[in-house]
């Protein structure tokens, strides 16, 4: 029989996010398959009067927990590795955890595997799924960089199983009153030798990687070539791109080529970052669409988009790699003309919704 305990820590606001309540929602289906399983919730949360904690609780009090456990307390305000980890151990151990399901943030990624190690269980990241199998609990997940999708089981217990944000729906559910466990963690000086030391983000204007975003427009190194005139256009490619970002709020991904062109100093698009970079070396960013611009849709690039449900492309090569059934759509357009047209259009209709709401 297993003992489900769903881990998360609270946001900076106190609030859980979309990514706890997507691990959550797994962690109470297993619960449910998986006979004679029981649930428990294990929060982490800043708050020393609890009440950070008991609002989260709340939140979530109708998902069918057993017990609501908290550690809380400004030592667990921000991420910190051993104060983390001394945290999520207390609550697999408070819980007699055997699978422990958590979202995959940064926060728990950077702490779970060593907890794992220190209770001689398991840690498995990047999950996309959990299911029951033949009785048993089973983990989906992709290797080579997301061209092979893999199901398997363990016998180890406890078992972290780390769930990759945007892969499930979010749990919802009226709140209530959660009957909140506090559970103590002792932080000594050893634990505190870390210092968290602030936040380092980009101006939110400047912002644009958004993962929650419905579209990802990504760009290519063709929006730096020389274009039909002879030239290059990098100030309208900038103008055509943070323009397109902010009137449909996208994210932003980039090819290699052109990430690396911007790493090299080459005063191409300063915006664009090693970070926006989608693909076999890049990032797998997960979008109901996709927009590719100036961008030939090579295999290694398109291992980004394995996530992205609808996919279309801008081209003025007809025989680019998107037109050999890597796009839904291919437009084989100048896309310095159709993003100026886009935006145009975008303008218009932002500009018919204020007056209505005016009026
Ligand atoms: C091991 C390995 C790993 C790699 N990993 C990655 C990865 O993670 N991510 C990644 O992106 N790449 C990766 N690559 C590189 C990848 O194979 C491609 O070389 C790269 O993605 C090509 O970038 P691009 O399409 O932006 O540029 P290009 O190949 O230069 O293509 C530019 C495109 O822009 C088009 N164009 C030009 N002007 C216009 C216009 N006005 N309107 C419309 N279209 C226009 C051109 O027709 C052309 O198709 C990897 C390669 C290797 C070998």
């Amino acid at each position: 029989m297993e003992t489900i305990l769903f881990l998360t820590h609270t946001e900076a606001d106190g609030s859980l996010s979309k990514a706890a309540r997507e691990a959550l929602a797994a962690a109470i289906s297993l619960s449910r398959d998986l006979p004679g399983a029981s649930l428990t919730v294990g929060l982490l949360s800043a708050d020393d009067a609890v009440d950070d904690a008991q609002a989260a609780a709340d939140s979530i009090a109708g998902c069918g927990a057993a017990r609501f456990l908290a550690v809380t307390g400004g030592d667990f305000a921000t991420p910190r590795y051993a104060t983390d980890a001394a945290a999520a151990e207390a609550l697999t151990q408070a819980a007699g955890a055997t699978l422990v399901v958590a979202p995959g943030t940064s926060r728990w990624a950077r702490c779970l595997a060593g907890v794992a190690q220190r209770l001689h269980g398991r840690a498995d990241t990047h999950a996309t799924a959990v299911a029951v199998e033949a009785g048993a609990p089973a983990v989906t997940r992709w290797y080579y960089r997301q061209r092979i999708e893999g199901v398997f089981e363990r016998a180890q217990r406890p078992w972290f199983i780390l769930l990759e944000p945007g892969s499930g729906e979010p749990w919802q559910g009226a709140p209530a009153h959660a009957a909140l466990e506090h559970l103590p963690v002792a932080v000594d000086e050893r634990l505190r030798r870390t210092a968290f030391s602030g936040w380092r983000a980009p101006r939110t204007d400047r912002q644009t990687i958004r993962p929650e975003a419905d579209l990802l427009l990504v760009a290519g190194a063709g929006w730096t070539k020389r274009q039909a005139d002879g030239q290059t256009h990098p100030a309208d490619a900038e103008r055509l791109i943070l323009g397109f970002l902010q009137l449909a709020q996208a994210s932003l991904g980039g090819s290699k080529s052109l990430v690396d062109l911007s790493g090299e100093g080459q005063a191409v698009l300063p915006f664009m970052t090693h970070l926006n970079q989608v693909g076999q070396t890049g990032s797998t960013p997960r979008h109901p669409k996709g927009l590719a611009t100036c961008c030939h849709g090579e295999e290694p690039h398109v291992v980004g988009w394995r996530f992205i449900n609808e996919r279309r492309a801008i081209n003025l090569d007809p025989n680019c790699g998107w037109a050999r059934g890597k796009a839904d759509v291919l437009y084989v357009a100048d896309a310095f003309a159709v993003m100026e047209h886009l935006n145009r259009l975008l303008t218009m209709k932002q500009a018919g919704k204020g007056q209505n709401e005016a009026a």
